[in-house]
């Protein structure tokens, strides 16, 4: 892992001024030796936190803090694409979320420092199937049509990113279970996929890495144990045929 990637997560606390002196000190250095990637990271993170703290009142930063973040951040440098608005909204809809979650916080440092490693992953889970949707090599797999009422959506499969799952109409799993993804070789046993949750009937799963398609056969998911499963324990509740694709 190099520098950059180290600094990565600090410097989203770095932007929002909750960083260790020492942990300052060393980002202060490496972006003082002109690192372009960090610089735009940087930019990045002010950006994000302008549109946060600009949009989710209910986050309640100090007052000083958002003037400083926003005063760093020119908001006329901000474009604003349909993937940055797509963007802001699910992390409005996070940010007003985390905020009624966290708000018996005592310490308002630890929620902000809180909210934003969540906001920056679920930022992070979202370009990664942005990427997925994005790509032409992607091949798109639809499940659960004209089906009485079962979950219903598409799996998207790709050689190198691997697979995303995107359901809808999927109940939220009864309480000491998880939904569980499967990938399924031709005539082979299925193998374990991630485990995921399911979020107001819909759910969003992403399996990473090189994906075989000469040999994938189905992608499935099964209801399991909190824990997951090594091989299903219950009937599919989603199959997705993808062979031969
Ligand atoms: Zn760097």
């Amino acid at each position: 892992m190099s520098a950059c990637q180290n600094f990565r997560e600090d410097l989203e606390l770095y932007a929002l001024g909750v960083l260790d002196p020492e942990e300052k000190a060393e980002i202060d250095a490496h972006l003082r030796n002109g690192c372009a990637t960090c610089e735009a990271a940087l930019k990045d993170a002010l950006a994000m936190n302008a549109m946060i703290m600009s949009m989710a009142l209910d986050v309640v930063p100090p007052a000083r803090l958002k003037r400083r973040v926003l005063a760093g951040v020119g908001v006329q440098r901000m474009s604003w694409g349909w993937l940055s608005a797509l963007a802001a909204a699910c992390m409005l809809v996070i940010a007003l979320w985390l905020s009624v979650q966290e708000r018996t916080r005592a310490s308002e440092l630890a929620l902000t420092r809180h909210n934003l490693i969540q906001i920056s992953s679920q930022r992070d889970r979202l370009l990664q199937a942005l990427s997925f949707l994005d790509d032409p090599t992607t091949v798109p797999v639809s499940f659960g049509k004209g089906q009485p009422a079962p979950p219903h959506g598409n799996v998207f499969v790709h050689p190198r990113l691997g697979v995303l799952l995107i359901a809808s109409n999927l109940p939220a799993a009864q309480a000491g279970k998880t939904y569980e993804m499967w990938v399924i070789p031709k005539g082979g046993a299925p193998r374990p996929a991630g485990l995921f949750q399911s979020d107001g009937g819909t759910a969003m799963h992403i399996l990473s890495g090189p994906v075989d398609m000469a040999t994938l056969g189905a992608v499935a998911v099964t209801l399991e144990p909190e824990s997951g499963s090594a091989a299903p324990t219950s009937t599919p509740i989603i199959v997705a045929p993808v062979a031969g694709l």
